[in-house]
């Protein structure tokens, strides 16, 4: 039996903002074709809000910069363009190649929170499925986390042996691990690469995924290295 690594998505294997981007880019497509509204200043408007005022009400902003009523019907439409979108996304540099190396000696696993919705579209746009050995949406099983559910399913799937979690959000990943007893490794990428690791959710710190195999390696010997 492979020993498991257990991988977040969000910001670990992949920039969300990446995402998050695509997603106006669509928005902005509709906007166009909806209200007539130049796409490119709408996208533009939407980055601004996104960077000055963080999530939330960028939609009843970019509509209400426009002269557009931001009547909840309106908002909800673009929501599901936003939601519905095909994400143009990529891995963070040499993740793909990596999950390939670690694959013949690990079995592996992508535990990822959101909508199932968007976190199916995300999986499917990276190739998320030919890469690993099994995938839960947590949504699908009805716990987010840091409800451990997701990684318990993923790691039982793939036999229950000595396992490890990868991830990047300390009060997810993390919480979700120490709730399993199981070690974790926390890449310092994305939103919250600058959040302290609490002391009751310990993880082994790295900057990024280019420090993994060497680590993994130490952490958990593929079987035929043990002695
Ligand atoms: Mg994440």
């Amino acid at each position: 039996m492979r020993p498991v690594l257990l991988f977040d998505l969000d910001e670990t294997l992949y920039p969300e903002r990446d995402y998050v981007l695509s997603g106006f880019a669509a928005v902005a497509e509709r906007l166009a074709h909806d209200y007539n509204l130049d796409p490119i200043a709408a996208y533009t408007d939407m980055v601004r809000r996104l960077d000055a005022e963080g999530r939330g009400a960028i939609f009843d902003g970019v509509l209400m910069g426009a002269g557009v009523e931001p009547s909840p019907e309106r908002v909800r439409g673009l929501v599901e363009t936003y939601r519905e979108h095909r994400p143009a996304i990529a891995f963070y540099p040499g993740v793909e190649s990596m999950l390939r190396r670690l694959r013949q000696d690990y079995a592996l696993a992508v535990v990822t929170d959101g909508l199932a919705l968007m976190q199916r579209r995300k999986v499917e746009a990276l190739g998320v499925p030919e890469l690993v050995d099994t995938v839960v949406l947590c949504d699908e099983c009805g716990a987010a986390k840091p409800d451990p559910a997701g990684f318990r399913i993923a790691h039982d799937r793939l036999g229950g042996g000595p396992a490890l979690v990868v991830g990047d959000n300390p009060g997810h990943d993390m919480a979700a691990a120490a709730a399993l007893c199981l070690p974790a490794v926390r890449v310092l990428s994305g939103r919250f690469a600058a959040t302290a690791t609490p002391p009751q959710w310990p993880a082994v710190e790295i900057s990024g995924l280019d420090e993994l195999e060497p680590l993994i390696a130490r952490l958990l010997p593929p079987q035929g290295a043990r002695p």
